[in-house]
């Protein structure tokens, strides 16, 4: 067996655009022995566009059970392997788990070469708070786990961030917009990078209804981030000063004087006194 292992790249590749792929990754891919990558053709043509050679082993999520025993005697071996997915970060909804984690086990240095992240990329372009967030990849397909996914995540105070597939999208803000409410704000980041890249708040009602309708909704891919819901006492205080104003003054009269009492936000206070008003 050779002296020094060989160490394991996690090498993110571009979510679109090409010049994301950083000089490091680039580097890194040129000069390992072996790249796995989550689909061969699919990294041959990024390789290629970067006059790379290096040979490819496919690693997916069907396979790395069986693959990933033969990779950790490799890179023991001495060889030294990078490890992509399609696109941005391995791992993150991403094959690659179980050899990261085998891999460490056995002692083999990991070394990250970071770069494009859909999830990262989303957030920092949102406009929604990123100080706390939370990442929760992707739904369930079926509409009654998607919806007790979601019931579970209402009251959630930090930013909901999501994958979803471009042919769940409708559903998947329609279900949002049942279960964590109509009025609460949301951005949709679509094609990332892209020359279509587009990012579109509004509340999840407003974008379930453009999901539904807009052409473009049902093409290329997307992240959806859902602001977090506000703190519980926010909320009660909001209540006890609204409850009373709309027993004297129409709605949007209320929420502006319950906004000049609480200092709270004015169109949100609106909403509130809206479905206050409607349950009466
Ligand atoms: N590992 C990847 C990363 O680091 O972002 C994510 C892979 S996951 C299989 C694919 C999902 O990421 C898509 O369904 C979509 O939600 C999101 N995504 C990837 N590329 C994107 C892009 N260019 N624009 C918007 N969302 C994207």
């Amino acid at each position: 067996m050779h002296k020094h292992p060989g160490a394991l790249y996690v090498v993110a590749t571009p979510i679109g655009n090409l010049d994301d792929l950083t000089p490091r990754a680039q580097r890194t891919l040129a000069e390992v022995g072996l790249v796995a990558a989550e689909d061969t053709r699919h990294t041959s043509v990024l390789l290629n566009h970067f006059g790379i050679h290096t040979p490819l082993i496919s690693l997916h999520e069907h396979n790395e059970g069986e693959k990933t025993p033969a990779l950790v005697v490799q890179l023991l071996q001495g060889v030294s392997i990078a490890l992509v997915s399609d696109a941005g970060t391995p791992l993150i909804s991403d094959p690659g788990f179980d050899l990261v984690r085998k891999a460490r086990s056995a002692g083999i240095r990991v070394i990250p070469v970071p770069g494009a992240c859909a999830l990262v990329t989303a957030l920092s372009a949102s406009g929604l708070p990123t100080d706390r967030f939370v990442f929760e990849g992707f739904l369930p397909a079926k509409s009654t786990a998607r919806r007790k996914r979601l019931n579970d995540l209402a009251t959630e105070s930090r930013t909901l961030v999501f994958y979803e597939s471009v042919h769940r999208l409708a559903e998947s803000l329609a279900d949002m917009s049942v279960t964590i409410g109509a009025a609460r704000q949301a951005v949709i980041a679509r094609e990332l990078t892209k020359l279509h890249e587009e990012l579109r708040a509004g509340s999840l009602e407003e974008l379930a209804r453009w999901a539904e309708t807009a052409p473009e909704a049902r093409l290329g891919e997307a992240v959806i981030l859902v602001s977090g819901a506000p703190p519980q006492a926010q909320s009660w205080q909001a209540d006890a000063v609204l409850q009373p104003l709309l027993e004297l003054m129409p709605v949007s009269q209320a929420a502006e004087t319950a906004a000049r009492i609480t200092g709270m936000n004015k169109n949100q206070l609106y909403k509130r006194a809206l479905q206050l008003a409607g349950s009466r």
